[in-house]
């Protein structure tokens, strides 16, 4: 141990003490009530930083998808002509009334998710309501957005989300489908499903109208059963790229539009003039908070090589501080694997690091739990372009480390991938950045921060990283239809 990393301060431990209501048992929201699915069958939601089973949840299949497709159907022809100040109103119930629950929510989200409280009491819960504040404010200005052209909803919205933000992923799509007169069918992660049913059950208690949200719980057979249903009129689907490209095959003889946010293998490009704690911070986050467990994590690094050396001993410096473990204490940085599958992949991709000739640099020392799903925050060094570990997406706090010695060659690296999500640059230079960010093939560049979210910045990626845009202006778009206005 280095004595810089021997300087480490001890915390006590500071449990989140709160435990939210969880039932033993929860059923599929459809049509304002929830009810059992068609098969009676079901799975079971674990926490992930325990393995102790939190719920049985219902298993969904092309009966229940059907259902709740006719419940959004018909809830839709009356939710589409409500004025859409009435809209408004209950997009800004359902904001306030996540506010109020934020505390259990963000619990909740940690003991089904495994990140830590700090992140979803910080950063999932504010987002997911900010998301129905600011949809809230356009359901009644819809015309504002598009100029000459009269925005019509679409109808009923498939929806599917994955496990690494699910309530605020959740929020992140119904709410500007409900401010531009749709409905929604929305498909949860089999790993979370929770955080979306107890947002159901506040969809209840503000009195949305019936059928205007239904959420179907399921794995993948019940994400394809909402893809394929004949009554969908958009898809937006959150996930994996290779699903994402079997949604794209699916619908490809549908009209119908499909937004899609996939994968990526993000690139932080770190400059010899960049402010280097703010840079060793912004790359931290952007790779290790959260387990990595970010589409957009910031999960190849590239360095000037001049400062290189300097930059990696702060590096390893910085991740001996971090804390790994329970995702309930409120120092914790670094919580569980979202599960025992994601696990073993991030395994599987750091041995492949390992024996393709990359240095793994792992020095955090704390004590892991006995049971759970975790991996330390850690780096590779030596790493080449060609390795494993550079090209594919390992969702796990794992960060290969790399040089370049000019601009044109970190733009050329960074490029080099078949994803296009995110990217960050660090220099003190506005114009460095302004050139940098412009050539860099990817849908959100953060200069000089990473990770920084806000409703009304759209989302989305490039390339094999997905297209449409959420948030914003922009997300809007994925929601209606264009009529050209009469002159
Ligand atoms: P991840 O690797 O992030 O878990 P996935 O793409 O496997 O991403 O899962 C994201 C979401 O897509 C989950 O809700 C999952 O159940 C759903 N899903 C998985 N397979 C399919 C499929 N063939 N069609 C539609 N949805 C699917």
């Amino acid at each position: 141990m280095t004595a810089a990393e021997g300087t480490r301060l001890e915390y006590a431990t500071a449990p989140e003490r709160l435990r939210p209501q969880i039932d033993a048992s929860y059923g599929l929201f459809i049509n304002g009530e929830f009810v059992e699915p068609a098969s009676n069958a079901s799975f079971v939601t674990t926490d992930p930083a325990t393995g102790r089973k939190l719920a049985e949840v219902a298993q969904g299949d092309e009966r229940d998808v059907d259902r709740a497709v006719q419940a959004a159907k018909a809830a839709g022809a009356r939710w589409s002509r409500l004025k859409p100040s009435e809209r408004a109103k209950y997009l800004f119930r359902l904001a306030r009334r996540l506010q109020e629950c934020s505390r259990e929510l963000a619990v909740l989200e940690t003991m089904d998710g495994g990140k830590p409280i700090r992140e979803s009491r910080d950063v999932d819960l504010p987002l997911a309501a900010q998301h129905f504040f600011y949809h809230a404010g356009w359901a009644d200005k819809l015309q504002f957005a598009f100029a000459g052209a009269t925005p019509k909803p679409l109808g009923v919205c498939g929806q599917i989300i994955p496990w690494n933000f699910p309530l605020l992923m959740a929020a992140w799509k119904i709410a500007p489908a409900l401010a531009c007169g749709n409905t929604v069918v929305l498909k949860p992660a089999e790993t979370t499903p929770l955080t979306a049913l107890h947002l159901a059950r506040i969809m209840q208690e503000i009195e949305l109208p019936d059928g205007v949200v239904n959420i179907v719980t399921g794995a993948g057979n019940t994400g394809a059963a909402v893809v394929n249903h004949p009554g969908m009129k958009k898809i937006a689907f959150t996930g994996s790229t290779d699903v994402g490209r079997h949604i794209m095959h699916s619908l490809a003889a549908r009209d119908i539009p499909l937004t899609l946010e996939l994968g990526g293998k993000s690139p932080n490009i770190v400059f010899a003039d960049a402010s280097l704690d703010q840079a060793i911070e912004g790359v931290v986050s952007g790779i290790w908070f959260n387990q990595g467990h970010v589409c957009c994590a910031g999960s190849r690094l590239y360095v000037e090589e001049c400062i290189a050396e300097e930059f990696i001993a702060a590096l390893r410096e910085r991740m001996a501080r971090l804390r790994v473990g329970d995702p309930l204490d409120k120092n914790t940085d670094v919580g569980a694997i979202n599960s025992a599958e994601q696990l073993e992949r991030i395994e599987g991709l750091v041995s492949c690091g390992r024996d393709q000739g990359a240095v793994l640099h792992e020095i955090n020392d704390d004590p892991l739990p006995s049971r759970g799903n975790w991996h330390r925050p850690c780096f590779f060094t030596g790493v080449e372009p060609s390795h494993t570990i550079a090209r594919e997406e390992i969702f796990g706090p794992v960060l290969s480390v790399m040089t370049f010695r000019t601009p044109e060659e970190a733009i050329r690296r960074a490029n080099s991938t078949p994803y296009g999500l995110a990217a960050g640059v660090w220099t003190d230079k506005g114009a460095k950045i302004f050139d940098i960010a412009a050539r860099l093939e990817a849908g959100v560049v953060w200069c000089n921060t990473y990770n920084m979210f806000d409703a009304s910045s759209p989302f989305g990626g490039t390339k094999a990283s997905g297209f449409g845009r959420e948030g914003g202006r922009h997300g809007l778009r994925a929601y209606v239809q264009l009529a050209e206005a009469r002159s």
